[in-house]
């Protein structure tokens, strides 16, 4: 197949360019470099299976493809919030321009969603029936409400124009090609153990997240991309739930770093607690994560030593 993938230069998306292209699929990269580096999709330029256009997908764009997977989207909080208007905009018509290519070309076509939708859940876990409990108007709502009205749109092209979509709500993901100033709680933690610096612990550390290898993400992307049954929404994330003061204390111990812990203001609106409940995705999907915290730490750490050279 020909398949674009928005977004492709970033940290999920580059992994999935390299994925599909190793499963013999034609690729077209459609990013805007503006969280993405050209140094993740260096190594694939050569590849005649492989294209880059530099493009903004708030901007309308047609290309003749199989799939679509709509990943732009700024993902770290800093990041999304650094031009919140602009974040809203790429999701909600980075959707439309999506699913209008996709109901032209009668083509499948993929969101990456979020367990923000989520919000601050008062339900956990949470499955996928849970509407969630989401500030409209604070400072995660450009991401939020942003990923919500993309879900939205994608359902009503659904309904409407039969478009045939797939929605994966990813929960926290980390691991190699995450951005080192990304803001991150893995890739911060693990910068900071790497350099000797103090761990930036926000609030009391109490709250939770679920962490996801890229790479049992990545299967689960093409998993409900290679199936018929169900459109989704689906939670894809790994269940082992950890606060962040023992996420600080793993990184530690895997980095074999001294570095004190430092506790700062808890961000407006940040989730208490956050665990995904993947009774449909391994049901209808035969998924579940494989790969343990501190094996996927420990890949993650040898990145950041490369990268950063330390
Ligand atoms: P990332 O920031 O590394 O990747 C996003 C990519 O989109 C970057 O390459 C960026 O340059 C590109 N982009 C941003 N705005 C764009 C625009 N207007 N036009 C074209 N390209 C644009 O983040 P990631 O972690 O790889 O996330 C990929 C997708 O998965 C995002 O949609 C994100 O919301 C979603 N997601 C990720 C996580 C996670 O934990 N990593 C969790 C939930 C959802
Ligand atoms: N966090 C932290 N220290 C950091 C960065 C983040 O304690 O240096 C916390 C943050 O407050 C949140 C959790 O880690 O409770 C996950 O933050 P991240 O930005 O990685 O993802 P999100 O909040 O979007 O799940």
């Amino acid at each position: 197949m020909r398949i674009l993938i928005t977004g492709g230069a970033g940290f999920l998306g580059s992994h999935l360019c390299e994925r599909l292209l190793g499963e013999g699929h034609e690729v077209v990269c459609l990013d805007n470099l503006f969280t993405g580096r050209k140094a993740n999709i260096a190594h694939l330029l050569s590849n005649p299976y492989f294209e880059f256009a530099r493009h903004d997908v708030i901007d309308p764009f047609k290309f003749e493809v199989d799939q679509i997977y709509n990943l732009a989207c700024p993902a770290s909080p800093p990041h999304y919030q650094y031009n919140a208007i602009k974040t809203i905009k790429t999701s909600v018509m980075g959707a439309i321009n999506c699913l209008g290519l996709a109901k032209r070309l009668r083509a499948r076509v993929f969101q990456a969603s979020t367990s923000e939708i989520y919000g601050d859940p008062v339900e956990h876990p949470q499955t996928e029936a849970y509407w969630g409990n989401v500030n409209p108007i604070g400072i995660r709502s450009c991401y939020d409400e942003g990923k919500r009205c993309a879900e939205t749109l994608f359902f009503d092209y659904h309904r409407q124009n039969g478009v045939d979509i797939r929605i994966a709500r990813i929960f926290n993901t980390y691991g190699p090609r995450m951005l080192a100033n990304d803001g991150r709680v893995v890739s911060n933690f693990i910068v900071q153990a790497l350099k000797g610096e103090d761990l930036t612990i926000y609030g009391d550390g109490s709250q939770t997240r679920s962490f996801c290898f890229y790479s049992d993400l990545i299967e689960g992307f093409i998993r409900l991309m290679s199936q018929d049954e169900t459109t989704g929404p689906v939670n894809i994330g790994n269940p082992g739930e950890f606060t962040m003061l023992e996420l600080a204390e793993a990184v530690l111990r895997e980095v074999g770093s001294k570095s004190k812990l430092v506790h700062l203001d808890l961000p407006a609106d940040d989730p208490k607690q956050r665990q995904p409940d993947i009774s449909i995705a391994k049901e209808k999907l035969g998924w579940e994560p494989k790969v343990p915290l501190e094996e996927g730490l420990r890949e993650t750490i040898a990145y950041f030593r490369k990268d950063l050279g330390v």
